[in-house]
């Protein structure tokens, strides 16, 4: 299709741009919704209360531009992590931080480099920015490939752990031997690591050139509120600190992850009980079912559905996906390569929306074009 001339305006680069897709986010209800990694459950209630608060009986609060560098937040954030504000840049969801270390990091000249499958979101990051990208392939193991990631040239590294979409969770002595050998920046996605039994913190002190980013969109059950966090030495924390809004995270969002910070005990109990379900579902799957399924350490199960014959495949991933849309069970399915085309990506619900997407599947089976 031939570029109208507003289109040509644009930088030519963004004339080829694919905007990230995201799960869908149906607007009706009824829906059991298993697609993008949301928690189940709610967040603490001290959430509600402190926006709330913080709006006040007349919202006159919102006049005032919110705290430039959300320093309270980082506070609480470096006594959570035993470090110092210092160390701690807030965004406006981990994208926002992901997005700034693209900026900061890479160009036309200096590539930022990742694996696949992991969060789809970063090519799309360095594509905005004409940046070039350099992808280094799983395979079907998930097993880092170490070689190739030492030989990597890229500036900025990537590393999303515990992975997406397969939940695969790589540890501290792997992130190791990649800072051993790579001089770039080491970014490690960590979205997903309070369902981990490891986490990437205690490198902090001895890797000057590693970052990690953090989310409160998943485990802290506040995907609607976009507060994500990096984690590194503050010379890189002040790079960061250059290239963002000077008021990115708005003051709700500010007061929203403050309270939710400040309610350990109520997250503690919240996260083991999606660990809870998400091992037994597993069991499930790798079991009874005799599914192939990766190891989760997530908040989602990556596995790939055999239907009635015991075949698997694209077009049988295709099938399930399908016969759940029609049951309003809504999941993720990658087609669009091999290493992730034959599976589903299965967020953990509560309980009961796991017993419906079991029951579905369930249905699917004794369907004949399953
Ligand atoms: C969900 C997710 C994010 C995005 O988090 P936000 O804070 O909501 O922007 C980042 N990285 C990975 C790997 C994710 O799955």
């Amino acid at each position: 299709m031939p570029s109208s001339p507003l289109t040509q305006l644009a930088l030519p680069h963004v004339a080829s741009l694919h905007a990230y897709t995201p799960g869908l986010q149906p607007t009706e209800p009824g829906w059991v919704k298993l697609n993008t990694n949301e928690c189940p459950y709610p967040p603490s209630p001290r959430v509600a209360e402190a926006l709330r608060q913080e709006i006040g009986a007349d919202g006159s609060s919102l006049r005032l531009y919110p705290n430039p560098k959300s320093s309270p937040l980082r506070a609480a954030v470096a006594q959570l992590h035993g470090l110092r504000e210092e160390n701690v840049c807030i965004g406006n969801g981990s994208d926002d931080i992901l997005n700034l270390l693209v900026r900061l990091f890479c160009s036309p000249a200096a590539a930022a480099g990742f694996l696949f499958p992991s969060y789809s979101l970063y090519p799309v990051l360095v594509a905005i920015q004409d940046g070039r990208s350099e992808v280094i392939g799983f395979d079907r193991s998930m097993r880092l490939p170490f070689e190739k990631i030492a030989a990597s040239t890229a500036k900025a590294f990537f590393l999303t752990s515990p992975n997406a979409p397969t939940g695969v969770a790589f540890t501290n002595a792997d992130l190791e031997r990649i800072l051993a050998t790579f001089r770039g920046i080491l970014v490690v996605d960590e979205a997903y690591v309070p369902f981990a039994s490891e986490n990437a913190v205690p490198l902090l002190a001895r890797f000057p050139n590693l970052v990690i980013v953090r989310t409160l969109s998943k485990a802290y059950a506040l995907a609607g509120i976009r507060v994500g966090y990096a984690l590194a030495q503050p010379e890189l924390i002040g790079l960061l600190d250059r290239v963002r809004d000077s008021y990115n995270v708005n003051r709700l969002s500010q007061a929203a992850a403050l309270a939710a910070l400040g309610d350990p005990a109520y997250y503690e109990a919240l996260i083991a009980k999606v660990k809870a379900t998400r091992d037994a579902n597993l069991a499930r799957f790798a079991g009874p079912r005799g599914w192939f399924t990766y190891p989760s350490q997530a908040n989602f199960i990556f596995t790939e559905p055999k239907n009635a014959r015991g075949e698997s495949g694209p077009a049988v991933a295709q099938s399930a996906y399908d016969f759940l849309c029609r049951r309003k069970v809504l999941v993720r399915h990658f087609p669009s390569h091999a290493l992730t085309a034959s599976f589903l990506r299965i967020t953990v619900g509560t309980d009961g929306e796991m017993s419906a997407l079991n029951e579905s599947l369930d249905a699917w089976l004794k369907t004949p074009l399953a």
